[in-house]
Parts: structure tokens; C-alpha cells; sequence
């Protein structure tokens, strides 16, 4: 227990520790930013009581902080202020044209301009928009516009000319410039380019960053999300700067775990900078590899993808491979099997597709798997349609969780938005936001769904001994919601509101 006199005492609560060995708990201590004390209030001293403020709970529920095991905290913060291009904003690209064009009137001539949030699954043409496309709705800036899955891109003429994309560019390994079938003409379309576009199109400006970062915050902690864990595969030291700056102006208050690219791990490592290094608000986490099929094979190749673990367990780093389809879910579960390093937890990222086959690897090699139940909810009906009566192999929930794998959960913002309530209430009903069901034999409950998103994802960052439980000496990270979600019908989980967010034992946003 912190020596310092306790400075918020919360009573009149029904707390969920997540905590096995306290389950349950009437009244909180917070000290210096930590849990002193969790207990029932009768228990309370006198003069524990008069020495703090009291905050009456009023019966609410009390949850340890959520943790976001997997988002994209500056795209999400750029998706902000960037065009809205996500249904229901727009639904055809005649949408798309008058919204970019919009922003280009206010917009100074050659000036970048982003936009984010399609796909075409959404739009009513069922294609993704072209160059031409974007040229009609601003002719005189470069555009930038973003699939919604953070995996493609479409730019303008303005824009292929600024990243020097002209018909005769070689691919970036990995990446796809999609062409015109007629004349091979570059079409606009960028597949898996982000890392190769990072270095060519400029960064936001500071204050635009400022502006988007705060909005991220905001929504964050209005979620009852006090943790976020960045799993941007371009995070470079760079970013990794700047992601500093924003959390030592305040401008972000989730704690932030920042996952170094494992193409940028070399310096990192030549900064002396190493697993687990930071600070109270902001550390280094796993090395993050991006393993995508391109064209019919993997990329990176088996043997290189084992070479990149072996580089980044050498440097004392555990990895986070981003894997989607079932044979990247294999050929990630078995590269960690064979470059298994006691003592590094290693995880997969997604893990969506798992056929049998895929299973029997994950459950061979155990990492802990990061996952987003909220896609069931976003993108459900279009999960039946693709995969039809194999949608059951989708996001195995709770095959994986009977098998002993940790899961944990992550929005993935910008892809979906942060939302634990909705991603808890997916997991739970397995229901799409259009009704439709999705493997009702995955459904969690809602404890394993609530587990998802607190002591398991802070597992999943090795951050157990600081937060995802409430439990004396941990950081005083809390949600207080307006009702149990352990104890809803999948009807009312979605009912549930965050009433305030705590982080580091300060109220950090209230209803
Ligand atoms: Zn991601």
C-alpha cells in the first residue's frame, strides 16, 4: 500500500474486481494514482473515510479500466479530422466526390487531403473508387483516401504524381498497385502500401495532430477505456516520439503501450531502447510483423518470417504477428512454436479465420491471440456472404478460449470504434448490427467477454502486475458503468452506459 494518505475513496459500489482472490467488493481506496484498498466499506476506519473524498457509487458497477489490446491510436486520431467516408456518411462514391469536393473548398490548392472510412462492400457501385474518381472532386489538391480495414488506399492523379507512382513503378514487396484492365494504368488503388506511402506523403501537422490526438482521447475515456496498445506495423522511433510528445502534453490520457515495428526494431534497439521501456503512461511493447498473403504466397516467406523472430527475441522482445487469413494464422502459430524463447509471450493479432487446421496450430503453439469481436457486430452480414457456411470458422471465440489460449480484445481504430460495450455485447450474441448470426456456437460469456477486455488484455501487454484486475498496488484504472454487464441479458449488455472513467486515480471524463 502506497505511504501517502488515500485521496478518493469510492463507496456504495458494486465492484468487479476481475481479482480471483476478491472477487466482488463494496468500496475502493485510490492513493497516489494506485488501488490501496478494496474491500467492504464497513471495514473502512473512520479516519481512512475522513481523510479523502468520498464519491458515492450510487449501487453502479465498478470494472477495472478497459484496455484496448490492439488499435492504431495516431490513424485513429488523423481518421478524426480526416473526411468522413464511413457509412452512414456515405453510401455511394458519388457521396465520396462530394464530400472530398467540399473539403476542397476550404481546402488551399495543393494541400493535402485526407479521407477515411470506405470500403466497397458499403457502397452501392460495390467497386472501390478510382483516381478519376477523386480527381472530379478535387482536381487541384492530392487526395488521399482510406479503406476503412487500414490494408488499402486510393490517391488521386495530384497524389500518385507526389508519391511517384506512374505506370512503370515497381511494387513494393508485399504491396499491389492496382491497375486499369485496358491500359495497366496505375488505377489508384494501393494494397497493403503503408509503410512504403509513410515515407512519402508528409505526416499532419502538429496542431492538426493535437486536435485529432485529444478527439481520440476523448472517445477513449468516454468508452471507459483507460489503456489502448498501439499495433501500428510502421511504428517507427519516430512515432514513437511522437506518440511520446502527445502523452507528455496531455493531450492523450489513456496509458499507452506503443508496439515498435519490427522492420524499425534496429532502432530501437540502437537508442538502447528495450522491451518494457517508458514510463508510468507510456511503454515499449512487442515487436509488431505484419505476415499478409499477396498474390498467393506469403509475405514475409516462412524462412524470413522466422528470421524476424529470432531478430526480435534475440533483442529481448516477445512478437505481435498481424495474421487474418487461416494460412497466415498457420504459418504464424507454428513459426512461434518453432522459435519458441521462454520467458517472451508472443501473440497473434486478429486470428480470424480458423478452420480446423489453423485451430490445431494455435492450439499447438499457445501465444496469446488479440482479437475484435467488434468486426462481428460491423461487418457480420458481409462475413456470411464471403464465407457463407464456413462464417462459423470466424473469430473462435470461445474454441479458443475452452483450449486455454488468453484472448483479448482490441477495436483496431480506426477500423472499427472503440466500443468494448458493443465488442462484449458481439461476443456474447454473436449477432451482426444487422441481425444476423454469426457461429452462435462461439458465443462467450459475458465474464469471458468482460475478461476479454480487462485482465486479459493486460496479460497480453505483460501488464498484469499493473492493471486489467482491482487489486491493491495496481494503477487506480476504472469504468463505472450503469450496470452489471456480468449479469445482462446480451439485450441489455447494449443498454449498458459508462457513467466515468478513472485513470491513474484522477476522474478523467464523467457522463
Ligand atoms: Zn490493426
Amino acid at each position: 500500500m502506497s505511504p501517502s494518505a488515500p485521496n478518493l475513496i469510492l463507496t456504495n459500489a458494486h465492484v468487479l474486481t476481475l481479482d480471483p482472490a476478491r472477487p466482488r467488493a463494496s468500496a475502493v481506496v485510490i492513493s497516489g494514482g494506485r488501488i490501496a484498498w478494496v474491500g467492504e466499506r464497513h471495514r473502512l476506519s473512520p479516519a481512512t473515510i475522513s481523510a479523502a473524498r468520498l464519491m458515492d457509487c450510487g449501487g453502479q458497477i465498478v470494472v477495472p479500466g478497459f484496455i484496448d489490446a490492439h488499435c492504431h491510436a495516431l490513424a485513429y486520431a488523423a481518421s478524426l479530422i480526416a473526411v468522413d467516408c464511413a457509412p452512414p456518411a456515405v453510401s455511394t462514391i458519388g457521396d465520396i466526390i462530394h464530400a472530398v469536393c467540399q473539403r476542397a473548398q476550404r481546402t488551399p490548392n495543393g494541400d493535402w487531403i485526407r479521407a477515411t472510412g470506405y470500403s466497397e462492400f458499403d457502397l452501392y457501385e460495390k467497386r472501390h473508387p478510382t483516381r478519376w474518381d477523386l480527381d472530379r472532386a478535387a482536381p487541384n489538391n492530392p487526395v488521399r483516401l482510406n479503406h476503412r480495414s487500414g490494408h488499402a488506399c486510393v490517391l488521386n492523379s495530384a497524389a500518385l504524381s507526389r508519391v511517384g507512382i506512374c505506370p512503370d513503378t515497381d511494387e513494393p514487396p508485399g504491396g499491389t498497385i492496382a491497375r486499369d484492365l485496358n491500359t495497366a494504368e496505375p488505377n489508384g488503388l494501393l494494397l497493403e502500401m503503408d509503410a512504403w506511402l509513410e515515407d512519402r506523403i508528409p505526416p499532419l501537422g502538429d496542431a492538426e495532430m493535437h486536435d485529432g490526438a485529444s478527439q481520440a482521447s476523448e472517445r477513449f475515456l468516454m468508452q471507459g477505456v483507460t489503456s489502448v496498445q498501439d499495433a501500428t506495423p510502421s511504428n517507427s522511433l519516430e512515432r514513437w516520439d511522437a506518440l511520446r510528445r502527445l502523452k507528455a502534453q496531455k493531450t492523450f490520457t489513456p496509458t499507452l503501450s506503443v508496439m515498435p515495428a519490427a522492420a524499425h526494431l534496429d532502432e530501437f534497439v540502437a537508442n538502447n531502447l528495450r522491451f518494457g521501456d517508458g514510463d508510468e503512461i507510456s511503454g515499449l511493447a512487442h515487436a509488431k510483423i505484419m505476415l499478409t498473403r499477396s498474390g498467393g504466397s506469403l509475405f514475409p516467406s516462412e524462412n524470413d518470417l522466422s528470421a524476424i523472430i529470432a531478430h526480435a527475441h534475440g533483442h529481448g522482445f516477445p512478437v505481435a504477428i498481424h495474421a487474418v487469413e487461416a494460412d497466415t494464422v498457420i504459418a504464424a502459430a507454428k513459426a512461434l512454436e518453432a522459435n519458441h524463447a521462454p520467458g517472451l509471450r508472443d501473440r497473434i493479432e486478429h486470428a480470424s479465420e480458423c478452420p480446423p487446421a489453423a485451430l490445431d496450430a494455435l492450439l499447438n503453439a499457445r501465444p496469446v491471440v488479440v482479437s475484435q469481436p467488434r468486426f462481428i457486430h460491423d461487418s457480420g452480414s458481409r462475413y456470411l456472404k464471403e464465407f457463407g457456411a464456413d462464417a462459423g470458422w470466424l473469430y473462435r471465440f470461445k474454441t479458443l478460449t475452452d483450449g486455454g489460449i488468453v484472448l483479448a480484445a482490441g477495436s483496431d481504430a480506426p477500423v472499427s470504434r472503440p466500443n468494448p460495450i458493443i465488442a462484449m455485447h458481439a461476443a456474447v450474441a454473436r449477432r451482426a448490427g444487422s441481425g444476423e448470426i454469426i457461429g452462435s456456437t462461439e458465443r462467450l460469456t459475458p465474464m469471458q467477454a468482460l475478461t476479454m477486455h480487462t485482465s486479459a488484455a493486460a496479460y497480453a501487454a505483460c501488464m498484469e502486475s499493473e492493471a486489467g484486475t482491482i487489486a491493491p498496488g495496481k494503477r487506480a484504472d476504472l469504468a463505472i458503468l450503469t450496470d452489471d454487464p456480468t449479469g445482462a441479458s446480451p439485450e441489455t449488455l447494449l443498454n449498458i452506459g459508462v457513467a466515468t472513467t478513472i485513470v491513474n486515480g484522477r476522474i478523467a471524463w464523467q457522463a
